[in-house]
Protein backbone atom coordinates (compact mmCIF):
# COMPACT_ATOMS: atom_id res chain seq x y z
CA UNK A 1 0.00 0.00 0.00
CA UNK A 2 3.50 2.77 1.06
CA UNK A 3 5.07 0.86 -1.84
CA UNK A 4 6.18 3.67 -4.21
CA UNK A 5 8.58 1.02 -6.36
CA UNK A 6 8.49 1.71 -10.10
CA UNK A 7 6.89 5.51 -9.40
CA UNK A 8 8.80 8.44 -10.86
CA UNK A 9 8.65 11.60 -8.74
CA UNK A 10 9.75 15.44 -8.93
CA UNK A 11 10.72 17.12 -5.69
CA UNK A 12 11.56 21.04 -6.10
CA UNK A 13 14.00 22.24 -4.04
CA UNK A 14 14.37 18.84 -3.65
CA UNK A 15 18.16 19.32 -3.14
CA UNK A 16 18.11 20.75 0.32
CA UNK A 17 16.03 21.89 3.68
CA UNK A 18 12.53 19.83 3.33
CA UNK A 19 12.63 18.94 0.08
CA UNK A 20 15.47 16.36 0.61
CA UNK A 21 13.55 15.43 3.45
CA UNK A 22 10.33 14.54 1.08
CA UNK A 23 12.98 13.12 -0.85
CA UNK A 24 14.75 10.88 0.76
CA UNK A 25 10.92 9.36 2.04
CA UNK A 26 10.02 8.84 -1.24
CA UNK A 27 13.43 7.18 -2.76
CA UNK A 28 13.08 4.84 0.53
CA UNK A 29 10.03 3.86 -0.28
CA UNK A 30 11.08 2.71 -4.02
CA UNK A 31 10.44 5.87 -6.02
CA UNK A 32 12.53 7.10 -8.64
CA UNK A 33 13.67 10.74 -7.28
CA UNK A 34 14.31 13.79 -9.55
CA UNK A 35 15.07 16.79 -7.34
CA UNK A 36 15.13 20.19 -9.47
CA UNK A 37 17.04 23.43 -7.70
CA UNK A 38 19.79 26.43 -8.64
CA UNK A 39 23.05 25.41 -6.88
CA UNK A 40 24.65 22.72 -8.97
CA UNK A 41 26.77 21.47 -6.17
CA UNK A 42 23.35 21.20 -3.76
CA UNK A 43 22.42 19.16 -6.73
CA UNK A 44 25.13 17.01 -7.06
CA UNK A 45 25.46 16.50 -3.22
CA UNK A 46 21.64 15.39 -3.35
CA UNK A 47 22.35 12.98 -5.54
CA UNK A 48 24.68 11.49 -4.42
CA UNK A 49 22.87 10.69 -0.84
CA UNK A 50 19.69 9.48 -2.86
CA UNK A 51 21.49 7.13 -4.92
CA UNK A 52 21.67 5.63 -8.12
CA UNK A 53 17.78 6.02 -8.61
CA UNK A 54 18.02 9.85 -8.57
CA UNK A 55 18.20 12.46 -10.72
CA UNK A 56 19.12 16.49 -10.63
CA UNK A 57 17.97 18.95 -13.08
CA UNK A 58 19.45 22.47 -12.39
CA UNK A 59 16.77 25.04 -13.12
CA UNK A 60 15.41 28.18 -11.59
CA UNK A 61 11.82 27.93 -11.75
CA UNK A 62 11.13 31.74 -11.69
CA UNK A 63 12.10 31.43 -15.32
CA UNK A 64 9.16 30.98 -17.86
CA UNK A 65 10.18 28.32 -19.78
CA UNK A 66 11.87 26.23 -16.96
CA UNK A 67 9.12 24.37 -15.60
CA UNK A 68 8.24 22.89 -19.35
CA UNK A 69 11.46 22.29 -19.49
CA UNK A 70 11.97 20.42 -16.70
CA UNK A 71 9.07 18.22 -17.30
CA UNK A 72 10.27 17.36 -20.67
CA UNK A 73 13.95 16.35 -18.97
CA UNK A 74 12.20 14.00 -16.58
CA UNK A 75 9.70 12.46 -19.10
CA UNK A 76 12.65 11.91 -21.24
CA UNK A 77 14.66 10.24 -18.52
CA UNK A 78 12.27 8.24 -16.57
CA UNK A 79 9.39 7.89 -19.35
CA UNK A 80 7.11 9.87 -17.33
CA UNK A 81 6.01 11.42 -14.13
CA UNK A 82 3.41 9.95 -10.75
CA UNK A 83 4.31 12.41 -8.41
CA UNK A 84 4.98 16.40 -8.53
CA UNK A 85 6.19 17.90 -5.19
CA UNK A 86 5.88 21.70 -5.46
CA UNK A 87 8.37 22.16 -2.51
CA UNK A 88 10.77 24.92 -3.38
CA UNK A 89 10.17 28.82 -1.99
CA UNK A 90 11.85 31.72 -0.55
CA UNK A 91 11.08 34.83 1.47
CA UNK A 92 11.54 38.37 1.56
CA UNK A 93 11.31 40.03 4.52
CA UNK A 94 9.73 43.28 4.66
CA UNK A 95 6.62 45.55 6.15
CA UNK A 96 3.84 45.89 3.92
CA UNK A 97 3.90 49.05 3.76
CA UNK A 98 7.89 48.58 1.87
CA UNK A 99 7.13 45.52 -0.40
CA UNK A 100 8.55 46.65 -3.53
CA UNK A 101 7.07 44.98 -6.76
CA UNK A 102 10.10 43.23 -7.83
CA UNK A 103 9.74 41.81 -4.10
CA UNK A 104 6.25 41.00 -4.62
CA UNK A 105 6.54 39.06 -8.10
CA UNK A 106 10.13 37.34 -6.84
CA UNK A 107 8.27 35.85 -4.23
CA UNK A 108 5.13 34.85 -6.13
CA UNK A 109 7.42 33.76 -9.04
CA UNK A 110 9.44 31.19 -6.94
CA UNK A 111 6.68 30.18 -4.03
CA UNK A 112 2.98 30.50 -6.15
CA UNK A 113 3.63 30.93 -10.12
CA UNK A 114 6.52 28.09 -9.82
CA UNK A 115 3.83 25.76 -8.65
CA UNK A 116 1.19 26.49 -10.92
CA UNK A 117 3.79 25.91 -14.15
CA UNK A 118 4.92 22.76 -12.70
CA UNK A 119 1.57 21.51 -11.97
CA UNK A 120 -0.01 22.40 -15.22
CA UNK A 121 3.28 21.18 -17.16
CA UNK A 122 2.94 17.43 -15.85
CA UNK A 123 -0.85 17.01 -15.74
CA UNK A 124 -1.03 15.16 -19.14
CA UNK A 125 1.85 12.66 -17.56
CA UNK A 126 0.08 12.38 -13.94
CA UNK A 127 -3.27 12.03 -16.01
CA UNK A 128 -1.45 9.19 -18.37
CA UNK A 129 -1.07 6.92 -15.05
CA UNK A 130 -5.08 7.12 -13.51
CA UNK A 131 -3.02 8.02 -10.10
CA UNK A 132 -1.24 11.14 -10.49
CA UNK A 133 -0.22 12.69 -6.96
CA UNK A 134 0.59 16.74 -6.24
CA UNK A 135 1.77 17.78 -3.43
CA UNK A 136 2.19 21.32 -2.89
CA UNK A 137 4.15 22.73 0.19
CA UNK A 138 1.99 25.58 1.79
CA UNK A 139 2.52 27.05 5.42
CA UNK A 140 1.42 27.82 8.43
CA UNK A 141 1.82 31.74 6.60
CA UNK A 142 -1.00 30.09 5.05
CA UNK A 143 -3.34 30.69 8.18
CA UNK A 144 -1.61 33.24 10.44
CA UNK A 145 -0.28 36.53 9.30
CA UNK A 146 3.36 37.68 10.40
CA UNK A 147 4.09 41.53 10.07
CA UNK A 148 7.39 40.82 8.06
CA UNK A 149 5.89 38.02 5.39
CA UNK A 150 3.19 39.83 3.47
CA UNK A 151 3.93 38.50 -0.25
CA UNK A 152 5.24 35.34 1.00
CA UNK A 153 1.95 34.64 3.34
CA UNK A 154 -0.23 35.31 0.22
CA UNK A 155 1.98 33.46 -1.96
CA UNK A 156 1.62 30.21 0.88
CA UNK A 157 -2.47 31.10 0.87
CA UNK A 158 -2.85 30.45 -2.74
CA UNK A 159 -0.90 27.21 -2.77
CA UNK A 160 -3.89 25.73 -0.45
CA UNK A 161 -6.47 27.13 -2.53
CA UNK A 162 -5.02 26.31 -6.03
CA UNK A 163 -4.52 23.18 -4.27
CA UNK A 164 -8.14 22.77 -4.01
CA UNK A 165 -8.92 23.79 -7.89
CA UNK A 166 -6.54 20.93 -8.49
CA UNK A 167 -8.27 18.62 -6.47
CA UNK A 168 -11.76 19.26 -7.77
CA UNK A 169 -10.54 19.77 -11.62
CA UNK A 170 -8.47 16.89 -11.56
CA UNK A 171 -10.03 14.42 -9.52
CA UNK A 172 -11.78 12.97 -12.40
CA UNK A 173 -8.36 11.47 -13.75
CA UNK A 174 -7.61 10.07 -10.80
CA UNK A 175 -4.97 12.75 -9.88
CA UNK A 176 -5.15 13.76 -5.81
CA UNK A 177 -3.95 17.13 -4.66
CA UNK A 178 -3.27 17.72 -1.36
CA UNK A 179 -0.74 20.68 0.94
CA UNK A 180 1.46 20.53 3.63
CA UNK A 181 1.64 23.09 5.71
CA UNK A 182 5.01 23.26 8.02
CA UNK A 183 5.95 24.86 11.44
CA UNK A 184 8.96 26.25 12.13
CA UNK A 185 11.42 23.78 10.53
CA UNK A 186 15.43 24.18 10.77
CA UNK A 187 16.63 24.73 7.83
CA UNK A 188 18.56 27.76 5.28
CA UNK A 189 15.39 29.79 4.84
CA UNK A 190 14.98 30.08 8.68
CA UNK A 191 18.53 30.72 9.89
CA UNK A 192 17.94 33.44 7.65
CA UNK A 193 14.72 34.66 9.56
CA UNK A 194 16.62 33.95 12.78
CA UNK A 195 19.34 36.60 12.12
CA UNK A 196 16.21 39.06 11.16
CA UNK A 197 14.16 38.60 14.69
CA UNK A 198 16.69 37.72 17.13
CA UNK A 199 13.91 36.43 20.07
CA UNK A 200 12.50 34.52 16.84
CA UNK A 201 13.87 30.63 18.58
CA UNK A 202 12.35 31.72 22.08
CA UNK A 203 9.15 32.89 20.32
CA UNK A 204 9.23 29.18 18.13
CA UNK A 205 9.52 26.83 21.45
CA UNK A 206 6.99 29.14 23.67
CA UNK A 207 4.17 28.71 20.58
CA UNK A 208 5.04 24.96 19.79
CA UNK A 209 3.56 22.45 21.98
CA UNK A 210 6.06 19.65 21.09
CA UNK A 211 8.73 22.34 22.57
CA UNK A 212 11.66 21.87 19.33
CA UNK A 213 11.78 23.45 15.90
CA UNK A 214 11.09 20.98 13.00
CA UNK A 215 13.52 19.08 11.11
CA UNK A 216 13.46 17.62 7.11
CA UNK A 217 12.96 14.36 8.48
CA UNK A 218 9.59 15.04 9.53
CA UNK A 219 8.50 15.09 6.33
CA UNK A 220 9.74 12.05 4.46
CA UNK A 221 6.80 10.04 5.90
CA UNK A 222 3.82 12.49 5.18
CA UNK A 223 5.45 12.88 1.64
CA UNK A 224 5.41 9.55 0.58
CA UNK A 225 2.11 8.87 2.94
CA UNK A 226 0.68 10.89 0.13
CA UNK A 227 2.24 9.65 -2.51
CA UNK A 228 1.31 6.12 -2.27
CA UNK A 229 -1.81 4.22 -2.92
CA UNK A 230 -2.74 4.49 0.79
CA UNK A 231 -4.05 8.37 0.15
CA UNK A 232 -5.86 7.06 -2.90
CA UNK A 233 -9.00 9.25 -1.76
CA UNK A 234 -7.55 11.57 0.44
CA UNK A 235 -7.74 15.30 -1.93
CA UNK A 236 -7.77 18.99 -1.49
CA UNK A 237 -6.53 19.08 1.88
CA UNK A 238 -3.90 21.14 4.37
CA UNK A 239 -2.35 19.02 6.88
CA UNK A 240 0.02 21.03 8.96
CA UNK A 241 2.79 19.26 9.92
CA UNK A 242 3.73 21.67 13.13
CA UNK A 243 4.36 20.34 15.84
CA UNK A 244 0.79 21.27 17.63
CA UNK A 245 1.40 25.23 16.56
CA UNK A 246 -1.64 25.43 14.48
CA UNK A 247 -3.65 24.85 17.42
CA UNK A 248 -2.08 26.18 20.16
CA UNK A 249 -4.52 28.53 21.78
P1 LIG B 1 15.47 26.01 1.97
O1 LIG B 1 15.90 27.40 1.72
O2 LIG B 1 16.30 25.11 2.79
O3 LIG B 1 15.14 25.29 0.60
C1 LIG B 1 14.54 25.92 -0.47
C2 LIG B 1 14.70 25.04 -1.67
O4 LIG B 1 14.06 25.65 -2.80
C3 LIG B 1 16.15 24.84 -2.04
O5 LIG B 1 16.32 23.50 -2.44
C4 LIG B 1 16.36 25.79 -3.20
O6 LIG B 1 17.38 25.27 -4.04
C5 LIG B 1 14.98 25.76 -3.87
N1 LIG B 1 14.65 26.96 -4.61
C6 LIG B 1 14.42 28.20 -4.12
N2 LIG B 1 14.15 29.06 -5.12
C7 LIG B 1 14.19 28.34 -6.26
C8 LIG B 1 14.02 28.67 -7.62
N3 LIG B 1 13.75 29.92 -8.02
N4 LIG B 1 14.14 27.69 -8.55
C9 LIG B 1 14.44 26.42 -8.16
N5 LIG B 1 14.61 26.06 -6.89
C10 LIG B 1 14.50 27.01 -5.95
O7 LIG B 1 14.02 26.19 2.63
P2 LIG B 1 13.00 25.16 3.27
O8 LIG B 1 13.42 23.77 3.10
O9 LIG B 1 12.73 25.68 4.62
O10 LIG B 1 11.72 25.48 2.38
C11 LIG B 1 11.08 24.53 1.54
C12 LIG B 1 9.64 24.92 1.40
O11 LIG B 1 9.00 24.85 2.67
C13 LIG B 1 9.43 26.36 0.91
O12 LIG B 1 8.34 26.40 0.02
C14 LIG B 1 9.12 27.10 2.18
O13 LIG B 1 8.36 28.26 1.95
C15 LIG B 1 8.33 26.04 2.94
N6 LIG B 1 8.22 26.27 4.36
C16 LIG B 1 9.33 26.27 5.17
C17 LIG B 1 9.20 26.48 6.54
C18 LIG B 1 10.35 26.46 7.48
O14 LIG B 1 10.15 26.73 8.67
N7 LIG B 1 11.55 26.15 7.04
C19 LIG B 1 7.88 26.73 7.14
C20 LIG B 1 6.80 26.70 6.20
C21 LIG B 1 6.97 26.48 4.87
P3 LIG B 1 18.49 26.22 -4.75
O15 LIG B 1 18.99 27.15 -3.71
O16 LIG B 1 19.51 25.27 -5.27
O17 LIG B 1 17.74 26.90 -5.85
Amino acid sequence: MFDLSGRVAVVTGGNGGIGLGMARGLAAAGAWVAVVGRNAEKNKAAVAELGEDSFAIQADLTEKDAADRVIAQVVEQAGGIDILVNNAGTNIRRLPQDVTDEDWHAVMDANLTSAMRMSRAAYPHLKANGRGRVISIGSMMSIFGLPLSPAYGASKGGIVQYTRSLAVAWGPDGITANAILPGWIETELTAGAKRDIPDLNDRVLARTPQKRWGNPGDFAGIAAFLASDAAAFVTGTAIPVDGGLSVHG
